[in-house]
Parts: C-alpha cells; sequence; structure tokens
C-alpha cells in the first residue's frame, strides 16, 4: 500500500525506488512486444532526451502564452510540422490538444458552434469510426448517426443518404483504429463540400504515419487537407510521432473554421479566461517532449521508422496467413494487423499468446463483425517480428489443446442489475481479485457474449471497483 501523503517526508531515492517497482508490474513499453497503448520507435536516448525536455517545461502553464511565450512558440512549431505533414497551406491553423478524444471533442464543439440556430446539431460517422466521437456526442449533446460500413471501409452514398439538415459535421478515419483500413476520404470530402458540411479526418492513429508509408510507395489514397472538402483533421503525437503521452493536433482548413473552437469567458471577477482547449492550466511537459520528439527523429528518420513498420506488418501478417487456425480479418494495409479465428478460441488465443510474452488487444463482436485480435505495430516490432510465427504457431496448438473458455453460468442480465455487490462477487469468481489480469479469456468471453449496454455496464462496475481509495 502506498501512503501519499506520509506524516513525514520521505527520501528521494526511496520515492523512485517505489516507483520503479511498482512500474515493473506494467506491460513492457519496449521490447516490441505490445501491441497496444504504447508507441515505440527503439531509438536509443530518445527516451531520455524527452524526459529531459519535458522537466524543462514541466511546470509552465499554457493558459496564458503571453505570460510563458516559450510554449507558444513550441505549440507553433509543432501545429506548423503537422500542416506540413498533412497537407496545409498557409491559410491552416490549429491547436496542441492533450489527446485524440480531446482532438476530436473540439472538432465536433467547433462545427457545433459554428451553427447556433441549429437546435438539435447531429454528427454523422462510419460504424468504424472510434468511439471518442460517441463521447464527443455524448457530452456536448449532439446526436450521432452511425452509419455501417462496406468490407470494413465508410460508404459514401451511406454516408451521403444520412447527411440531413441539421447536420453539422460528418467525420471519417484514416485509418480506423480497429482494422487499420483509410475510408475513401476523396469522395466523402466531395459530397460534404457538395452539401456544404464540415468534414473531419480523423487521421489521431495513422496520421504521422500514412504520410511516410505513401511515400515508401503504400497503395493508399489521399487523406488530408490536401483533399478539398477536409475542413479538419487531427492527428495524435504520442502515437506514430513517438512523443510521450499527452499530446495531439487538431488542424482547421482556414482561421475562420477553427474561429467557434475558442471558449472566452470574461464576466466574472477574475482574469478573462480565453481557451482554445477543453484544459485551462496545461503543462508544458508534454509539448516540450513532443517537440524535442519531433527534432530528434526528423523527417528522415520518421521515413527509417515506418519502413521498419511497414516490414514488421509485412512479416506478422505473413505469419497469420500462413498458420492455420488464424486468419487475416483486414487487409494490413497501415500499421494493423487483425485477425480472426479458424476454429480456435480467440480469446484462450490471446492469453496462449501474451504467455508467450507477445501482449495483443481482443476486440469484442460487433453487429455483423466476430471478435477479432488486434495488434497496433510500431518500428521496435522490426526486431522481434520474425520470431513471432513460431510462438503464434505454438500459441494456436496451445489454444486447441485448452479448448473454448467456459462461461460461468449466469442470469439473465440487465444494466441495472450490475451493483457493486454483484461486480465484486463476479470479480472473485473470476479471479480478478487479487489483481492478476494475465488470464482474461474467461472475461473477455463473457464481455464477448454480452450486449454492447450491458458491456458498457459491466465495465462501468468493474473499473468502479478497482478505483478506491488505498488507505493505510
Ligand atoms: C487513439 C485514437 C483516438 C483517441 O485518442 P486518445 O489519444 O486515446 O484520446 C481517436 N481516434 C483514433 C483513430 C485513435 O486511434
Amino acid at each position: 500500500m502506498i501512503d501519499a501523503l506520509p506524516e513525514n517526508g520521505v527520501p528521494g531515492d526511496r520515492i523512485l525506488a517505489e516507483l520503479h517497482a511498482l512500474r515493473a508490474g506494467d506491460l513492457p513499453t519496449h521490447g516490441g512486444r505490445l501491441f497496444a497503448y504504447v508507441y515505440d520507435p527503439a531509438v536509443d536516448g530518445l527516451d531520455e532526451l524527452a524526459r529531459q525536455a519535458y522537466a524543462v517545461s514541466a511546470s509552465v502553464n499554457g493558459l496564458d502564452p503571453t505570460a510563458f511565450p516559450s510554449l507558444l512558440a513550441m505549440e507553433n512549431a509543432l501545429v506548423g510540422a503537422a500542416a506540413r505533414l498533412l497537407g496545409g497551406d498557409r491559410a491552416t491553423v490549429g491547436s496542441v490538444t492533450s489527446g485524440g478524444t480531446e482532438s476530436l471533442i473540439l472538432a465536433v464543439k467547433t462545427a457545433r458552434d459554428a451553427h447556433p440556430s441549429i437546435q438539435h446539431p447531429r454528427l454523422v460517422v462510419p460504424s468504424t469510426a472510434h468511439a471518442a466521437f460517441a463521447k464527443a456526442a455524448h457530452y456536448l449533446r449532439v446526436g450521432l448517426d452511425v452509419v455501417p460500413v462496406k468490407d470494413l471501409r465508410a460508404d459514401p452514398s451511406a454516408m451521403a443518404a444520412a447527411i440531413g439538415p441539421d447536420t453539422v459535421l460528418v467525420a471519417a478515419s484514416a485509418p480506423s483504429y480497429a482494422h487499420g483500413v483509410v475510408d475513401p476520404i476523396p469522395a466523402l470530402a466531395a459530397l460534404c463540400a457538395e452539401r456544404g458540411v464540415r468534414f473531419h479526418v480523423d487521421a489521431c492513429f495513422g496520421g504521422w504515419i500514412l504520410p511516410y508509408l505513401r511515400r515508401l510507395g503504400a497503395d493508399l489514397p489521399s487523406f488530408d487537407l490536401s483533399v478539398p472538402g477536409v475542413t479538419s483533421i487531427s492527428v495524435d503525437l504520442h502515437k506514430y510521432a513517438y512523443a510521450p503521452k499527452g499530446v495531439s493536433i487538431l488542424l482547421h482548413r482556414t482561421e475562420e473554421l477553427r474561429r467557434p473552437q475558442y471558449f472566452a469567458y470574461a464576466d466574472w471577477p477574475g482574469y478573462p479566461m480565453i481557451n482554445p482547449v477543453i484544459s485551462s492550466t496545461r503543462s508544458g511537459g508534454p509539448i516540450a517532449a513532443a517537440l524535442a520528439t519531433l527534432r530528434s527523429i526528423g523527417d528522415n528518420g520518421y521515413l527509417d521508422l515506418a519502413a521498419s513498420t511497414r516490414s514488421a506488418v509485412q512479416i506478422l501478417s505473413d505469419a497469420v496467413k500462413n498458420t492455420s487456425g488464424v486468419r487475416l480479418f483486414a487487409p494490413p494495409e497501415t500499421s494493423v494487423v487483425c485477425l480472426a479465428s479458424d476454429g480456435v478460441d480467440l480469446f484462450v488465443l490471446a492469453d496462449e499468446l501474451a504467455a508467450r510474452g507477445w501482449h495483443t488487444q481482443p476486440q469484442m463482436a460487433y453487429r455483423s463483425l466476430e471478435p477479432t485480435i488486434h495488434l497496433t505495430v510500431t518500428a521496435a516490432v522490426r526486431d522481434t517480428a520474425p520470431s513471432f510465427a513460431a510462438d503464434l504457431s505454438a500459441a494456436v496448438a496451445a489454444a486447441r489443446a485448452r479448448g473454448p473458455v467456459e462461461v460461468p453460468p449466469l442470469p439473465p442480465l440487465t444494466p441495472e442489475m450490475i451493483t457493486p455487490e454483484f461486480v465484486a462477487g463476479l470479480a472473485e469468481a473470476l479471479g480478478l481479485g487479487a489483481g492478476d489480469f494475465s488470464r482474461m479469456a474467461q472475461v473477455n468471453a463473457l464481455l464477448n457474449a454480452a450486449p454492447p449496454q450491458l458491456r458498457e455496464a459491466l465495465l462501468t462496475g468493474f473499473l468502479s471497483h478497482l478505483q478506491r481509495p488505498s488507505s493505510e
């Protein structure tokens, strides 16, 4: 148990030793065997540089750029680099946000507030769009129109049909997180332009690697501000720009389009508040660390990292193709390998891969789509990819031998039945009480069998169960 407020202060070296001991229980952020959550270029010295840059600006407050012009200069540099990479021109403007979710919430807010006369604004997205759009719609009370996809890609005619007089924004992905496929951005942008509706490209995931993959010759469509009709685009620097967590960029085609993003309030006795983003006080740490990362890697460095990623994707997807019991679920056209099962229990397979040191991300069934395993591939995987095939085939054999996981018998549940007591009992029964999350097949199978609203209730209950204050 950690006492966050000891009676007397504790020496720094002991505190750091405790932090390192805690971190030892986490999944490995380096080593090319973790396929979600972290992005590792495996570049020597980069971590240390980013840490030092973070420390330089950690206490600086982005609230007021006139007090801390260093942050304004760094943000303008980051936005400028993103604009250049993503087809912007002299009119392009943007903001640095804390992450993809914040960039998307702001894109939706900006579009909503551009139309004060629309009483019930709506957002149109393909069903493969990131869940953060649903969060944005929920937070902002914007209606959400989810349009079915065709072969995992947004379907322009179905998207066009979903646009109505209250639509303030249409969005699509480049690429989608779940499957790593790029939506037909030029066709969608054209139809939005024709209807006079803003069109946001969610390149949070791929925005810093797609341009390089295209330069390397990958057959991918145009997806950025060079496409007429794209009015805004987001890219997370804490993904394929390999910056530490906490930095994304939202670009708008023009300053006029960005204008409703700002929140200004001067009608109180304190300082007049003018915020471009959701947070007011903001640390300069992530911004300085991102700038250091970009400047250290450089354009040619990102091209090399994309080449490494591309060859790793090729090796991993060949391994999937050549292993009976699994198959590719989506074309590995960007930096994701998404696989499905041919006769083995996919969640048992994920556990068996984890037991062999490969940490993947199970994805639940969705409507007509079966469950899949997702691999976000980063440059670090170039060194480990060649050993994946043997472990995959061993994991498939082990999953076959174990057979499908048994879901504990449960009465028919509804979200209202998920009380704290129920969750505590279930966590105990599933062996999650002791905080060991290495064998998740049963949990995943149970969630997979539940309809989305029940999944949401179970996971909310479980997270709430975990998030309780520790006491001495
Ligand atoms: C990661 C991601 C997001 C959300 O970004 P966060 O940084 O996790 O808030 C949005 N869209 C896509 C496509 C993503 O991959």
